[in-house]
């Protein structure tokens, strides 16, 4: 039996592990046009960062170790070019020049390739990728030849946000430039801000909503006309999948642009099968075909189609899109569908936002969460969460993982019994206080509309024109708040009902939900009938962005 694996990093490495498991018998060959095989790339960020201080760290396995511990040949700087399907056989160039590899089943593990914009000047010296060992190396070379004092970063996906930690810990003046209305747009709306307040709090420059449009010696021309200082540029606008060399081969590609395999990772040859960046795989949520270039995918895809490829059936059962993102002294992690994208797939989808500290809020160290599912509405069905914070963030999001994993429901999301004592986590886990939320907003019970869908619903006029209510305190209220809102603080509701009308429908607000929650069930139980409030409460809303505020004026607050 002769393996062969193209690609030796996340997918490649893992199958042909796993593959040497299953059958000593088995002849495995890595083909890998890089210098480095099995080395960490999800950790580059943080070795240009100092984080990580060892560049060894980085190379988890060593052609030599491979062979050693594995039996397993590794062809490095080698690439494949060519697959003969009828003659089952690969051809590889490589330091010993041209040859061909006979296989009996092969796995295609090549990844994909960083986009690099058409604008002028990307090919020049101080313009940069991050992708593999050898892209770090240069950007680490040209940090210490040339000590820049500015960079740019092109793209405000989650490796151009780890990148400006990076730099801006190297001490060089960092700004990222985002096409996108916010930065990380595969998240909802307001976590983008929540990202750019922190990037900019720690001294990160943001800009979004505008592309590069050339890159010059010292500065960055952007689409608006507009220039920044860079004295080099990371280009992390996306990422391709690579299939050149199976659509040469004539296997078949997915709608989403990644090569098609079934959940046995096997592609349209049953003698070929593929893994990781370049593949598509089935959403769980969406139920259908999707591209998710992430590390714990790869892996298990690999195990999967090392498994089938050596006569062991093994189902890979879909991916989630489970990420986590470290923003400095935060994280943003996600989970399955955000609102955006359940929207865009026609779902009729409901969302509730909790801000809650991680843990309980007397023991010393609570920060505050803001986690936030999404859901369907006539099943109740969990579609995805997200959550930005300081501490517990990825823990919520793992448990939204496997709640989605299991297909759950609000109500069975709302019984988890999680792990519970002060220093952890509270009576009632972030994630159960979702669950309640909008278990609550299904029912009627309270009723809630997100900060996104408020937009909407302060457009209408007479009888639909909602009344805004802000229960928070004075202080509050003077602060900052909605235009046109009307205060009346929760405290002093029950006294004061008779200034409320009763032929509009009313929405509520305070600073996270709780206090508007309370608000809207003394309203209801006195008879007022349409009353919303809005999750995630006024941090919401500021977050999402686009409303008009009015704030006190500067020295009104101290007098
Ligand atoms: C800077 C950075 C940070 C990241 N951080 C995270 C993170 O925190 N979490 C996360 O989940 N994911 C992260 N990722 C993504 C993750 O690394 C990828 O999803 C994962 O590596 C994909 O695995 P893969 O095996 O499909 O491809 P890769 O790991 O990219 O490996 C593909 C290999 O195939 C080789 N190859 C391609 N074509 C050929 C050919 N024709 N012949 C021979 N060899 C070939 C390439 O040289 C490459 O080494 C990060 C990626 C980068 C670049």
């Amino acid at each position: 039996m002769k393996l062969v694996i193209i690609g030796g990093v996340a997918g490649g490495a893992t199958a042909a592990a796993r593959a040497r498991r299953i059958s000593e018998e088995a002849e495995i060959t890595i083909v890998e046009k890089g210098p480095y095989v099995s080395y960490a790339n999800c950790g580059l960020p943080y070795h240009v960062s100092g984080d990580i201080r060892k560049r060894s760290r980085l190379l988890l396995q060593t052609p030599e170790g491979f062979d050693s511990r594995y039996s397993i040949t590794v062809l490095t700087e080698t690439e494949a070019v060519q697959i003969d399907r009828a003659g089952r056989r690969v051809r590889v160039v490589g330091p010993a020049g041209e040859s061909w590899l006979s296989y009996d089943k092969l796995i295609l593990a090549q990844g994909g390739h960083p986009v690099v914009p058409a604008v002028e000047g990307a090919d020049a010296a101080h313009v940069f990728t991050i992708w593999t060992v050898p892209d770090m190396d240069r950007i680490i070379e040209h940090l210490e030849k040339a000590a820049p004092a500015s960079a740019v970063i092109a793209g405000g996906g989650f490796i151009g946000v780890e990148m400006a930690e990076a730099f801006t810990k190297r001490g060089i003046s960092t700004t990222i430039v985002e096409l996108m209305p916010r930065l990380m747009s595969s998240l909802d709306p307001e976590f983008g801000s929540l990202i750019s307040q922190r990037l900019e709090s720690r001294g990160v420059h943001v800009v979004s909503g505008k592309g590069i449009a050339a890159i010059h010696a010292s500065e960055v021309e952007l689409t608006d006309g507009t220039r920044v200082a860079a004295a080099m540029v990371l280009l992390a606008v996306g990422v391709r999948p690579e299939t050149s060399l199976a659509r040469a081969a004539g296997l078949a590609i997915g709608q989403a642009g990644g090569v098609l395999v079934d959940n046995h990772m096997q592609t349209s040859d049953p003698d070929i099968f593929a893994a990781g960046d370049m593949v598509e795989v089935h959403h769980r949520v969406l139920g259908r075909g999707v591209r998710i270039p992430l590390a714990g995918p790869a892996n298990r895809q690999g195990r999967v189609a090392a498994s089938n490829a050596l006569g062991i059936s093994l189902g890979y059962a879909g991916a989630l899109g489970t990420s986590v993102v470290k923003v400095f002294d935060a994280a943003v992690s996600s989970t399955g569908l955000t609102e955006t994208a359940a929207r865009a797939a026609g779902l009729d989808a409901g969302a509730a936002v909790v801000v809650k500290d991680h843990h309980a809020g007397y023991y010393p160290g609570a920060h505050e969460l803001y986690l936030k599912i999404v859901y369907e509405r006539g099943s109740g069905r969990l579609l995805g969460g997200q959550a930005f914070g300081e501490e517990g963030v990825e823990k919520r999001i793992d448990v939204l993982a496997t709640a989605l994993a299991a297909g759950m429901t609000l109500s069975e999301v709302a019984e988890l019994d999680l792990a519970y004592a002060p220093p952890f986590s509270s009576a009632n886990d972030p994630v159960n206080l979702a669950a309640f939320v909008a278990g609550n907003d299904l029912s009627g019970f309270s009723p809630t509309l997100t900060a996104g869908s408020l937009k909407g619903v302060l457009g209408a006029s007479g009888a639909d024109a909602p009344v805004l209510l802000d229960v928070r305190t004075l202080n509050e209220f003077e602060a900052s708040h909605l235009k046109g809102a009307t205060h009346v603080p929760l405290d002093e509701l029950r006294f004061r009902l008779e200034e409320i009308p009763r032929d509009r429908p009313i929405i509520l607000y305070c600073r996270s939900g709780y206090r508007a929650h309370l608000a809207l069930r003394i309203l209801k139980e006195n008879g007022f009938h349409e009353v919303r409030n809005v999750t995630g409460g006024y941090l919401s809303i500021t977050a999402e962005g686009g409303f008009e505020i009015e704030e006190a004026r500067e020295g009104v607050l101290d007098s």
